[in-house]
């Protein structure tokens, strides 16, 4: 799920070993920890965060090589303790490991292990992982991961060592995004770019089931099964400047308020006015299919959950192809039904999400046409669908998703639009609706102006523990995201939910001045949006309305609003939205939280 960098070369390891995991922080973790190999092996842990890791290892004395691994640990087995922190040891301590992951069967295995007199000193699958190979090793430690990596299930991203091989790495993946970058007589293996590009920018990414023996010397690639493999090298393009904070206190506030020029770069030679068409080189061999498609599902998790619900209304609405969006892991196991002609599209920030991939693999064996929409280029998602747009909204380091969510929809709104041209909307028709489009994010950029009086709305209400936030239509999607977003980094209990839902059961919950967020902008629901609040009003409960410019007349109904531009109704979402996302970080900083390190939150949740 976390964090790993691995080095060898000529470089001093200790330091660019924690400079690689503060790169990897932003990720979200519990626990962190490094090895180093110089003839001995030497391990250092610290629970907490890096910087605890960081005063460790200064005391610690002869932390001297050019060879070793680190991780940040995000646990699913065992507690946040030391010793369940990573690089773990067989009981011998011939083996030491860091993993991304979990090792399903660690359980079985565990019992076959002890069973042959092995011990175990950790709650971990990843101490299992370790002393398999160890039991498994019989003097070729390429050999012994291969052999151990075709008894386990579930998913990984390791980095292998052993004292008997002292100046060889092994890595290998599953399901876990593991890269190696190749620089001048050294590598770095990591799970993410960023602790890449500082030192090299030349890379591959490894695919599931393939392992790689990294030496001074050079690297070879394989399968699991001993089948050579030759890695596709690539350039990575990262600016290491856009990952940083500048005079910004926290990554989510950089992020939101970078949402008006990351849109301006998701829509950037997409839009040709004067052809009425939005331009998807990343789907334009597969326009016909498109076009034919007889339904689109729409799967994801979490926020990006949230802006498929909004491509379902879009694609239905605008493009006219049904479309029914679906948890990734629910549609997964649920023996979906994938018709002829089905598109199904997944979503993903980081394009490595768990739950999102195996959704995807599954309506991809069932015979469906597979797109992704993903931010992160060349992650597993982007590779393994047959086409796909890519957001374009830059590096999201902040926990809480924010102008990945945006770019989403919008690129999700270029989706329909780009199909209802081609089916049956005008060229007159759709060049004004992209005109509207192309001006999004100077409505954003108005949006965020509000940030002081959201600021003191929040002030008043972030006290309160429970909080509802209800909307219709496109805006329904919105609501779960501003509950979501409040959920996240505030720790604040919060529901969304269909603004008429409400009077089928929530109601009950409404109190004198419990905070509830209406996103009550101008649409076809907004007379029943307004009876809505007027249910609420009348039982104590303190609305708070999201409203358009000019609707003076809600003032009347509400106790706080916040107004946002007027944008027509399916371009919406990407406007309504960012009060919200300004709500839950002023709440988050007011309640004295750490905005971009939420509490039990990874970035890229990369197990099931
Ligand atoms: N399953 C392993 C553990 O709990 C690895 C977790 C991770 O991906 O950080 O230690």
């Amino acid at each position: 799920m976390c964090g790993i960098v691995a080095y060898i070369g000529h470089k001093p390891a200790k330091e660019l070993l924690i400079e690689g995991l503060k790169r990897l922080e932003y990720r979200g973790y519990d626990s962190a920890g490094l090895a180093l190999m110089n003839g001995d092996l030497q391990i250092v842990k610290a629970v907490g965060r890096v910087a605890n890791l960081e005063a460790k290892v200064a005391k610690t004395k002869n932390l001297h090589a050019h060879m070793g691994m680190a991780h940040t640990r995000w646990a699913t087995h065992g507690g946040v303790t030391e010793p369940n922190a990573h690089p773990h040891t067989d009981d011998k301590r011939k083996i030491c490991l860091v993993h991304n992951g979990i090792i399903e069967n660690y359980a079985t295995l565990k019992k076959v292990l002890s069973e042959r007199g092995r011990t175990f000193h950790t709650e971990t699958d990843t101490e299992v992982l370790a002393t398999l190979i160890g039991e498994l090793y019989e003097g070729d430690i390429e050999q012994a991961v291969q052999a151990a990596l075709r008894e386990v299930t579930g998913a990984y991203a390791i980095v292998v060592w052993c004292s008997d091989e002292p100046e060889t790495f092994i890595a290998a993946r599953k399901g876990g995004p593991l890269m190696v970058g190749i620089g001048n007589g050294e590598y770095i293996v990591a799970s993410d770019p960023s602790a890449i590009v500082a030192h090299t920018t030349q890379a591959f990414a490894l695919e599931d089931y393939n392992v790689v023996k990294i030496t001074r010397d050079g690297f070879r690639t394989s399968t699991i099964d001993n089948k050579s493999v030759s890695p596709k090298v690539m350039q990575l393009e990262m600016d290491l400047e856009e990952t940083e904070l500048g005079a910004f206190e926290h990554y989510m506030r950089k992020e939101i308020f970078e949402q008006p020029n990351a849109l301006r770069t998701t829509f950037r030679g997409r839009i040709d006015l004067n052809e009425g068409r939005i331009v998807l080189g990343g789907v334009a061999k597969f326009a016909k299919e498109l076009v034919k498609a007889r339904r689109f599902t729409l799967t994801a998790q979490g926020t990006a959950l949230h802006a498929a619900m909004i491509g379902e209304y879009l694609l239905e609405d605008l493009a006219k192809v049904p479309a029914e969006c679906e948890y990734a892991s629910e549609f997964r196991y649920r023996n979906p039904i994938i018709e002829e002609n089905a598109v199904v599209v997944a979503v993903s920030q980081s394009g490595e999400t768990a739950d999102t991939l195996a959704a995807l693999q599954e309506a991809k064996d069932r015979g469906a046409l597979a797109l992704g929409v993903v931010n992160v280029v060349g992650s597993t998602i982007a590779r393994e669908t047959d086409a796909g747009v890519y957001l374009r909204v830059g590096p999201e380091i902040g926990v809480a998703s924010t102008k990945a969510f945006t770019g989403q929809v919008a690129v999700l709104t270029m989706l329909a639009l780009y199909m209802a041209r081609r089916k049956f909307m005008s060229p007159y028709e759709s060049a004004q609706l992209m005109r509207e489009l192309e001006k999004v994010p100077d409505h954003i950029e108005r949006a965020l102006q509000a940030d002081s009086h959201i600021k003191s709305v929040v002030e008043k209400h972030c006290a309160k523990e429970n909080w509802l936030f209800l909307g219709r239509g496109y805006n329904y999607p919105v609501a779960l995201e501003g509950a979501l977003k409040l959920k996240e980094i505030s720790y604040i209990h919060a529901e969304g939910m269909p603004a008429a839902e409400m009077k089928h059961g929530p109601i009950a919950l409404i109190n004198d001045g419990m905070p509830c967020v209406f996103i009550a902008n101008k649409g076809r629901q907004y007379d029943k949006v307004m009876n809505n609040i007027e249910e609420v009003r009348s039982r104590g409960g303190h609305i708070i309305a999201i409203a358009t410019e000019g609707d003076d007349a809600i003032r009347d109904l509400a106790n706080d609003v916040i107004f946002v531009p007027d944008v027509p109704e399916p371009l919406s979402p990407m406007v309504t939205v960012i009060p919200l996302q300004l709500m839950a970080y002023h709440a988050a900083v007011i309640r004295g939280h750490d905005v971009d390190k939420p509490r039990n939150l990874a970035k890229s949740v990369t197990v099931e």
